[in-house]
């Protein structure tokens, strides 16, 4: 028997348990600090009425013989794909029900997904980046390859013709930096993978945040649907993070090695996978009533608020920055060019403030530190002063 060695090879990632380890010794050596947290990427304001409203209806259909469903359609039910047919339609996207399958979330799909490529393909990530991409690579054996994204590119790396992938990780609005490509990079990205017949996995899971003309689905980019695979999430859109469900758009006409990548996933997740509960997906769905809209509108936009109060501060102390506009996260340079873990020290000491050190998120983020915009407004607010404060003191007296 032989395992699969490639485990081997992951990173111990310490990075969110080193994070608490850290506030529980402060906490356990200042009991009487009052520390607010602006490090987690997890929601916090509860599922909108609607959404409940709609899980409770689908509990009673469940509990009465008439209405009761077992086994679902794995790739979800055609009342969520519709609704979701109608979403992109809104983007001015055009979609098939049967090119969108759903989940139980982003992270599920971008981890199998790589079921239907060759280990011998090359992947190309940007770094900083969220983990999930390089480590469910790293288990399968793949090569992996950096796009450096970095102060100068503003966290937003381009193709480069003299790089060979097969296989390109984008995720807009990004999470850590919060920098979100415009069409025209996009549609670089999308020349570059039909030049080289590449494919292109796009993660929009925090594309509710984008508000204005920025593209929210790589589909609106000409010729994506023949070079790219999407992913989306509930998670940060409608609050679903222990909800759980997503989806994932395969495009019908999308082909490599003579293959139909939508068949194979098809047959993938039919295989391997027994669909969302029903009572999720009816919860889900009803994100796109009127009702639900205007509810998870209003959660997103109280979500926005907290990452301008914290964009605002930046600017104000004339720290770099990237993201606050179209994401719930802002990436900022650590001021006096201090390291990520030791603004992060700095901070948690002399402000008992939370975030998260941008090295964490591989090499490119040394000296950044990602704030998130998911806390309470009051709190937000509070821990802006407190930072405003001690770096008015401490760099800019
Ligand atoms: N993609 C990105 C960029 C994320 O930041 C996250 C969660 O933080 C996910 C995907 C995971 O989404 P889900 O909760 O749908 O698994």
């Amino acid at each position: 028997m032989k395992i699969n060695g490639n485990y081997a090879n992951i990173q111990q990632s310490y990075l969110f348990s080193t994070v608490a380890a850290k506030v529980k010794q402060y906490s356990q050596e200042h009991p009487q600090a009052d520390i607010i947290k602006l490090g987690i990427g997890d929601v916090t304001l509860p599922l909108c009425s609607a959404v409940c409203d709609a899980m409770h209806a689908a509990v009673d259909e469940m509990g009465v013989q008439e209405t009761f469903k077992g086994y679902g359609p794995e790739q979800g039910y055609g009342f969520l794909k519709e609704a979701l047919v109608s979403y992109y339609a809104g983007k001015g996207v055009t979609l098939m029900p049967d090119e969108i399958f759903i989940s139980d979330g982003a992270k599920s799909d971008l981890g199998n997904i790589l079921d239907l490529f060759d280990r011998d393909n090359t992947v190309l990530v940007p770094d900083p980046v969220y983990p999930v991409y390089v480590d469910t690579n790293i288990m399968d054996g793949r090569r992996i390859i950096f796009a450096d994204a970095n102060e100068s590119n503003g966290f937003l790396p381009m193709p480069d013709k003299d790089t060979d992938a097969d296989i390109i990780y984008i995720c807009s609005p990004n999470n850590p930096t919060g920098a979100v490509y415009n069409k025209q990079q996009l549609k670089a990205w999308v020349d570059y993978a039909l030049a080289r017949q590449a494919l292109i996995l796009f993660d929009a899971a925090y594309e509710a945040f984008i508000s204005g003309d920025l593209p929210t689905s790589i589909y609106q980019i000409e010729g994506a649907q023949e070079c790219a695979i999407e992913f989306c999430s509930f998670s940060k859109t409608a609050g679903f993070t222990g909800t759980r469900c997503g989806y994932t758009v395969v495009p019908a006409g999308l082909e490599r090695g003579g293959m139909k990548l939508n068949k194979m996933w098809l047959r993938r997740q039919t295989t391997k996978f027994n669909g969302v509960p029903y009572i999720v997906q009816k919860g889900a769905a009803a994100v796109f009533s009127p009702e639900g809209q205007k509810q998870i509108r209003q959660n997103i936009a109280y979500y926005k608020n907290n990452a301008q109060v914290i964009a605002r501060t930046m600017r104000e102390l004339g720290i770099w920055f990237t993201g606050g506009e179209n994401s719930p996260y802002i990436w900022l340079k650590c001021p006096g060019g201090m390291k990520s873990w030791d603004f992060f020290d700095y901070l948690l000491e002399k402000a008992n403030v939370v975030g998260t050190p941008g090295s964490g998120f591989g090499k490119n983020g040394e000296c950044f530190f990602r704030l998130t915009a998911f806390g309470d407004a009051g709190r937000t607010l509070e821990a802006t002063e407190r930072i405003k404060k001690l770096i008015k003191n401490d760099f800019r007296g």
